[in-house]
């Protein structure tokens, strides 16, 4: 892991304890000095150089729509209004089909700018800013994009009073559950995305941006942790997951539930704040993101059949650290595969996590196959003992899973330690 070597680009740490009340009204003061020295200016371009990447970084007051509430003269003696931070990442709510039908196999072709100009006028609910990241669809996300996202967000949490992102719908949840937990804050961090493109007849993009803006500026949104912002529903990004390939409705937990809902431009959270109980944070340090890395941790798929060589070709092929496997259901692995597992790792601390390939349930500890014991000489015994590389992978799907043993694999957290992580999950 290069991760946290010493040679530094730059060193970021996220908060490691949330801010009290205090801290908050501090920065949100600090804010909205900032954007009342821009306030007469509507764009400033700032031109920077990101090593293999320019993008422009563009001050924004108001939008295409602005209404005659809000002026500029306006703006700057409201100081109340939360500062929004919008990043884009791309995805298809910033895509282009060639006709209104396409719903699929259009591309990413719309900058944060354009997004931005389709949604209504919000100049009386935040002071927006927004900044192009990358414009990828997020199949092509990497540790790299990542790593550059959260290393603008934590930068980004100093002036704002919340974080709003723009980001493909099919590894969203991966994002989501990444940077909970990573950046430990009580501002709200909002992921929204689209499942049209912006181009197809009654596309939800731009409703979906607008909701995630309000969302990200409400005070009733804080201490509640990642959040993910579609199709009227509000969701925990710990747990959400992307249940439907096509339709608008997809965004899930089906065992958590969502933790609101948003109506008539009214925001309702059916609970207090809350942020999952199984949630561990990671202090992580990004010395470079693009080429800092975390330790190589494959999924593999069971299903009927399962040849056992995949899981040596993939742990010696890969060098992997660690694998997550999305068992049959809770756990389950035939006996064949989990006696072939247990010698492949005998001796090492080698951590295997048994996720669960069904969209809902769990993977308890009790559910953890025995294996055969097998002495020093390699020799099998008589009985059977708890396969003691094997993690329960809770309720996590198996991308979570991975993100998670890669987190801890990070931080060089031996097997009883990524254990304990996983045992609230
Ligand atoms: N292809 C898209 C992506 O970037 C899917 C979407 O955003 O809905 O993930």
């Amino acid at each position: 892991m290069s991760i946290s070597s010493s040679s530094s680009y730059y060193q970021l740490q996220p908060h490691s304890e949330e801010m009290e009340e205090g801290e908050q009204s501090q920065t949100q003061s600090q804010s909205h000095h900032d954007h009342h020295d821009l306030l007469p200016t509507t764009y400033e371009i700032e031109e920077q150089n990101n090593l293999d990447r320019t993008f422009f970084k563009i001050r924004y007051r108001s939008n295409s729509v602005v209404s005659h509430t809000s002026s500029t003269t306006e703006l700057s003696t409201n100081v109340q209004l939360p500062t929004i931070k919008v990043l884009g990442t791309g995805g298809t709510i910033a895509s282009k089909g060639t006709t209104s039908h396409q719903t699929a196999g259009y591309e990413v072709d719309l900058t944060i700018e354009q997004l931005i100009e389709s949604i209504p006028d919000i100049s009386t609910t935040c002071l927006l800013e927004y900044e192009q990241i990358f414009n990828i669809d997020s199949k092509e996300f990497d540790i790299r994009q990542l790593l550059q996202l959260y290393a603008k967000i934590v930068e980004d949490l100093n002036n704002y009073d919340g974080i709003v992102i723009t980001h493909g719908t099919d590894t969203m949840e991966e994002t989501a559950f990444f940077l909970q937990s990573t950046i430990n804050t009580f501002k709200p961090i909002v992921i929204c995305g689209s499942m049209r493109p912006s181009t197809a007849i009654s596309s939800d993009g731009p409703m979906n941006l607008y909701q995630a803006i309000v969302i990200a500026s409400s005070r009733e949104s804080r201490g509640r942790g990642v959040l993910i912002a579609l199709n009227d529903r509000i969701g925990s990004g710990y747990y959400i997951t992307k249940s439907n390939a096509n339709s608008l409705d997809t965004f899930k937990s089906i065992g958590q539930g969502y933790v609101g809902n948003f109506v008539n431009n009214e925001i309702h959270y059916y609970f207090p704040p809350a942020k999952p109980l199984g949630l561990t944070y990671f202090n992580i340090t990004v010395n470079d993101p693009i080429t800092d890395q975390l330790p190589q941790v494959p999924i593999i798929y069971a299903h009927q059949g399962l040849d056992n060589r995949i899981f040596k070709l993939t742990i010696e092929g890969l060098n992997a650290a660690g694998l997550v496997i999305a068992t049959m259901g809770a756990g389950s692995l035939s006996d064949n595969t989990n006696t072939y597992l247990s010698e492949l790792v005998s001796q090492t601390e080698f951590p295997i996590v048994y996720a669960k390939r069904s969209m809902d349930g769990m993977v308890p500890i009790g559910a953890l196959p025995r294996v055969p014991i097998i002495n020093e000489d390699y020799e099998i015994n008589k009985g059977s003992i708890i396969f003691n590389n094997a993690i329960a992978g809770g309720y996590l799907n198996p991308q979570k899973a991975r993100i998670l043993l890669q987190l801890c694999l990070k931080q060089n957290m031996n097997l009883k330690e990524i254990k304990k992580v996983f045992k609230g999950v």
